[in-house]
């Protein structure tokens, strides 16, 4: 087959490229993701062996940077055992309803957090890196939240600090990145900004709000987004923000959170983005990155949420072109379609949307009016206590 050659050093970074089943049957996560964008990505001849990296295991002592002994050897130990007991459910939170028991179950959520650590190993050694696996950013040091079992995004910020590195996470996933503000609240080097539905409306149904400084001064920055925050709003929101937070943070590297719920078919995200306004935020991010003496962005990509699996597969192969510096057609390859055709999906078929979702890699554009509530946003987040300070 003939391949877009990169034009930008980058590493994609994923399990296996074929579908392991986790999340059960009957949970939003148990769709096709990971395996379907690279498919998507392969059919459009967009990664080539030399990009690929196998992702490996986190070890124990890894995960222990962060979470704590007792939920490790928990989790482990569930797989063995092939359930959860009792005990373990109620502390930890595992083999609940929402962090459901599956197949694998250790291994899988500890390999895509292994691969979060391998991405920050590759940005150190002076290339993107790309784990779409990755981006569970709602878990916690002694228990799973929100479908996240281990805390990738907070162990790769770790493996970045271990090189006294400056991080600054962005969080573009429509849920706020609860998790990850927590870890770092008292850390004045990692300065955490996220963009989500307003937890007044969303999960996680509290915090996430533009009041919600972190304690120990000034590391973290909220933007909560009403229901239906379309493209341009979002781009006002975003531009608030952005170019200030890198002015006075000043960071080494950055770390994406680039989960896909935030575009407008999404069934749990109550965003109106389209795929353009997706890749246009991560665009923004790529050009503005802290560089290595090449040029090559300190960037480190995870995926995130995203429950619509074609609007994902569509949206993370767009981003792996970004990032590697490749032009993607805009129509579908025949490859990349059928794949997306053999997916059993049929949620919103009765949509406007649906038939494009197989011909086209972008969305037919939205509603671009701003509303004035983000008018009334934007003036108050320039009034936010980190971007008053010089
Ligand atoms: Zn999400």
């Amino acid at each position: 087959m003939s391949y877009l050659q990169p034009t930008r050093k980058a590493t994609y970074i994923a399990g296996s490229k074929y579908r392991r089943k986790a999340y059960g049957s009957n949970h939003p996560l148990a769709i096709p993701r990971v395996s379907l964008a690279t498919e998507l990505i392969d059919a459009y001849g967009a990664l080539t062996a030399d990009e690929f990296l196998q992702a490996r295991k986190a070890a124990d002592f890894e995960l222990e940077w962060f979470h704590t002994p007792e939920y490790v050897s928990a989790f482990k130990r569930a797989e063995a055992l092939g359930r959860v007991s009792n005990p373990v459910r109620q502390r930890h939170q595992l083999g609940t309803l929402e962090n459901p028991y599956f197949e694998q179950f250790f291994t899988i959520p500890a390999t895509a957090t292994g691969a979060s650590i391998q991405a920050a190993e590759e940005v150190i050694r002076g290339r993107i890196a790309f784990n779409p696996a990755g981006g569970m950013h709602h878990a916690r040091p002694d228990q799973a939240h929100g479908f996240c079992y281990f805390n990738d995004p907070v162990l790769g910020i770790l493996r970045l600090r271990r090189e006294g590195w400056r991080v600054l996470y962005v969080d573009i996933d429509a849920h706020h990145g609860d998790g990850v503000e927590a870890a770092f609240a008292d850390d004045s080097e990692v300065f955490t900004l996220s963009l989500h539905m307003d937890s007044r409306y969303a999960y996680p149904f509290k915090g996430g709000q533009l009041s919600d400084t972190a304690r120990a001064g000034n590391t973290s920055l909220n933007v909560p987004l009403p229901k239906d925050t379309n493209d341009a709003e979002y781009r006002m929101l975003f531009d608030a923000v952005w170019q200030p937070v890198l002015d006075r943070f000043r960071p080494d590297a950055i770390v994406l959170q680039a989960g896909t719920d935030m575009i407008f078919a999404d069934p749990l995200g109550k965003l109106g983005l389209s795929t353009q306004g997706f890749l246009a935020t991560a665009q923004t991010i790529l050009d503005t990155s802290p560089q290595h003496a090449d040029g090559t962005p300190r960037l480190l990509v995870t995926g995130g949420g995203g429950y619509h699996p074609l609007v994902l597969a569509r949206a993370w192969a767009g981003l792996w072109a970004l990032l590697s510096g490749r032009e993607l057609p805009e129509a579908l390859p025949s490859a990349g379609a059928a794949a997306l055709r053999a997916v059993d999906w049929d949620m919103d078929e009765e949509e406007a949307h649906y038939e494009q979702l197989f011909t086209s890699r972008l969305d037919v554009p939205g509603n671009l009016n701003v509303r004035p509530e983000i008018d009334d946003l934007v003036l108050s987040i320039q009034q936010h206590p980190f971007l008053q300070t010089p």
